[in-house]
C-alpha cells in the first residue's frame, strides 16, 4: 500500500479540494494516507483551512455539495460550496459548550447511520475547532477597531506598506483616501457620547457599503478614517467618494445629527514612501475643511 506524503496531501487539502464535483477526492486517499484526522486539524489554526480539512474526511462518509460553519455572526464556506436540496445542521461543541453550526447542503437526504458516523466526527473536530475559535478571536481584537468593527489603525500601517511593496512591484498605482467627520464634537456634547457612538457605527457601515470588495476601510482613531482603494484610475477614486457623500447626505442618523464627512484623497506615485503618501492625503483632508467641510478635495 502506498503511502501519500503528508506535504503533497495538504497541498492537495489547500489548493484542490472541490466536493462532489464528479471526482471524490476522498475517495481517491481513502486508506491510502495514514494521517488520522485529528492530526491533520492539528497542522492549522485557521478555520477556513480546518474546515476544508473536515469536509475532505467528512467527504468519505457522506456525499455533499456544501458545507458552511457558522459561529458569533460569521460564515465560513468550504470552497466550491453550492445549495443542495437538503440541508442538515449540526452543533459542534466541545467540553459541553457549542461551539457553532455545521451545515451540509445535499443532494440526497442522510441515512441514520451516516449521521450516526458524521456525529462521531465532529466529536473529532470539537476540540480543534476551539482553538482556532480563540486564535480568530485573538487574531480579531489585535486587527480591529471594537466600536465599528473595521480594520484599526496598526492593520492600516500594515495595509499601507502592503499596498505601496505591491504597487511599486506592479509599477501600478492606488488611491488613499481619507475622511473626517464634520461638527462631530456637537453630537457627543449634544446628544450625549452614546449618540456620537451610534453616529460613527453608522458611517463605518456607510464606507463599508460604498467600497468594493477588494478595497478596504480602516477606523484611524476619533472621527477619522481612511480607505485603501486598490488599483483605481483617478475617475473611480472621485466615484467612490461621491458615493460615500451621497450616503452620507441621504442617511437618516446623519440627517438626525446633521453630520456630513469631510474628503481627501490622493494617488500612490512610484517614488512615495509611506510618510509622503500620507502628507498629502492628509493635505487634501485639510483643503477640504478649509473649503467649507462636506466636500472632497485632491492632491
Ligand atoms: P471638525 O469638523 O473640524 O472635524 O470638528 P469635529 O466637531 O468633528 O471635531 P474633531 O474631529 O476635532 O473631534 C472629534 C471628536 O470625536 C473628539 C472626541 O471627543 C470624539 N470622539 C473620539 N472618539 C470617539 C468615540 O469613540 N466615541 C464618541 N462618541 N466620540 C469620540
Ligand atoms: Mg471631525
Amino acid at each position: 500500500m502506498e503511502n501519500i506524503p503528508t506535504s503533497d496531501f495538504m497541498t492537495t487539502l489547500n489548493n484542490d479540494f472541490r466536493p462532489l464535483f464528479g471526482l471524490n477526492l476522498a475517495d481517491h486517499y481513502s486508506e491510502r494516507h495514514t494521517v488520522s484526522l485529528v492530526e491533520q486539524l492539528q497542522t492549522t489554526l485557521e478555520i477556513d483551512q480546518l474546515l476544508e480539512i473536515f469536509s475532505m474526511e467528512a467527504a468519505k462518509t457522506v456525499r455533499f455539495c456544501g458545507l458552511t460553519l457558522n459561529f458569533a455572526n460569521e460564515t465560513v464556506a468550504v470552497r466550491g460550496s453550492i445549495p443542495g436540496r437538503h440541508r442538515i445542521c449540526f452543533n459542534i461543541t466541545a467540553g459541553g459548550n457549542t461551539l457553532a453550526q455545521l451545515s451540509y447542503s445535499l443532494t440526497e437526504g442522510l441515512t441514520k447511520n451516516a449521521i450516526r458516523q458524521l456525529e462521531k466526527l465532529h466529536q473529532q473536530f470539537g476540540y480543534p475547532l476551539r482553538n482556532a475559535l480563540s486564535f480568530h478571536k485573538v487574531k480579531r481584537l489585535a486587527l480591529k477597531d471594537a466600536l465599528t468593527g473595521l480594520s484599526n489603525r496598526g492593520h492600516f500601517d500594515d495595509s499601507l506598506v502592503q499596498a505601496i511593496t505591491h504597487a511599486k512591484r506592479k509599477r501600478s498605482t492606488f488611491a488613499m483616501i481619507m475622511l473626517d467627520l464634520d461638527n462631530f464634537k456637537q453630537v457627543n456634547d449634544a446628544f450625549g457620547h452614546q449618540a456620537g457612538d451610534e453616529v460613527i457605527k453608522e458611517f463605518a457601515s456607510i464606507l463599508n457599503r460604498s467600497i468594493r470588495g477588494d478595497d478596504s476601510a480602516f477606523r484611524l482613531g476619533g472621527d477619522e478614517f481612511t480607505i485603501i482603494a486598490s488599483d483605481q484610475e483617478d475617475c473611480e477614486a472621485n466615484v467612490i467618494c461621491t458615493r460615500i457623500q451621497h450616503n452620507v447626505a441621504t442617511n437618516p442618523i446623519m440627517i438626525k445629527y446633521t453630520v456630513s464627512t469631510s474628503i481627501g484623497y490622493t494617488f500612490f506615485q512610484q517614488n512615495d514612501s509611506v510618510a509622503s503618501l500620507y502628507t498629502r492625503t492628509d493635505n487634501a483632508l485639510y483643503a477640504a475643511k478649509d473649503f467649507g467641510r462636506n466636500c472632497t478635495k485632491t492632491a
